[in-house]
């Protein structure tokens, strides 16, 4: 069965909120931020909202297992220039993780962060220390550090460097690896020869570390290190190469999540803008590209 969902957002009513968004793409998973992914405010989490979530999860026979957090993407555990703000991302990813064990949630992605005025050796040794420091022996979540574009000075665009990464963090059940396809081919890794590189991926790291799937078109060439994300077959990745990777036999059990943009309107004096993800779903599903999809979204929201 294909699992797959989108971004969606926390809100008022939290795992609630996420929820019945999801469920109004027809998703069978999703994945939120527990506040903004640009800021560290954060709420407490409310156990009412999770419980009434997971009883429809059990009637809508949506697997906890498969719903992913992402934490957000200004931490950088890479920069330790300033001791006192790197204590503050340690802390602040710490917080997360017991967010995620409060919620139930198994998987926390991570963008493993930049090498400011550094070297990535110096980055990346960083990231693995804070790493340690976070994940602790009776720890329940398993951290995804994402494949990034390598935009200015990010870490992680590849599998090289998540390899040292992973090898040197203690405990290794709880880390692991959230693919995202825009950002492979913004690295330079060809996603319309993707055996290749899961061959590749295996070997260094090995396929049961991939705990996540990001599932974006990208607005720019291979190897353009931008990370854009472009609608579901209306960029450079097409539909057909994101398509066998959604239907990849080796990565069936993975979690696919889209990061698509939102559509504007052909007016664009009403500067609304729509959600993707349910025709984007769909037309995996169907296994069919369409080119009107984003003229059908429109259509959809407008009214
Ligand atoms: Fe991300
Ligand atoms: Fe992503
Ligand atoms: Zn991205």
């Amino acid at each position: 069965m294909l699992i797959i969902g989108s971004h969606v957002s926390f809100g008022k009513t939290q795992l609630m909120g996420s929820l019945k968004e999801a469920l109004s793409y027809g998703a069978n998973t999703f994945m939120f931020y527990t506040g903004a992914p640009t800021n560290t405010v954060r709420k407490p989490i409310n156990d009412i909202f999770t419980t009434d979530a997971y009883e429809i999860m059990n009637e809508e026979g949506i697997d906890l297992q498969n719903i992913i957090c992402h934490a957000p993407y200004i931490v950088n555990l890479a920069n330790r220039n300033d001791e006192d703000k790197y204590n503050f991302s340690v802390n602040f990813i710490k917080g997360e993780v017991s967010r995620c064990e409060k919620l139930g949630i198994t998987k926390l992605v991570l963008h493993p962060g930049s090498a400011v005025k550094i070297t990535s050796e110096e980055g990346i040794n960083n990231i693995i220390n804070g790493l340690n420091r976070i994940l602790t022996p009776e720890c329940k979540v398993q951290i995804l550090l994402e494949t990034m574009a390598g935009k200015g000075s990010e870490l992680g665009c590849t599998t090289e460097q998540l390899k040292q990464i992973i090898d040197n963090v203690t405990n290794k059940k709880c880390i692991g690896v959230c693919l995202d396809t825009c950002h492979l081919n913004d690295a330079g890794y060809d996603m319309q020869n993707f055996e290749e590189y899961l061959d590749d991926f295996d070997k260094q790291i090995g396929l049961d570390k991939i705990g996540c799937i990001h599932i974006n078109d990208s607005k720019n060439p291979k190897a353009s290190h931008k990370d854009r994300h472009a609608n579901i077959g209306f960029g450079y990745l097409g539909f057909d190469a994101l398509n066998n990777i959604v239907y990849n036999p080796r990565l069936e059990k993975i979690p696919k999540i889209l990061e698509t943009p939102y559509i504007g309107d052909t007016d664009e004096s009403k500067e609304r803008l729509y959600p993707p993800y349910k025709f984007e779903i769909e037309m995996f599903r169907n296994k069919k590209f369409d080119k009107e999809l984003l003229n059908k979204i429109r259509n959809y929201y407008k009214n």
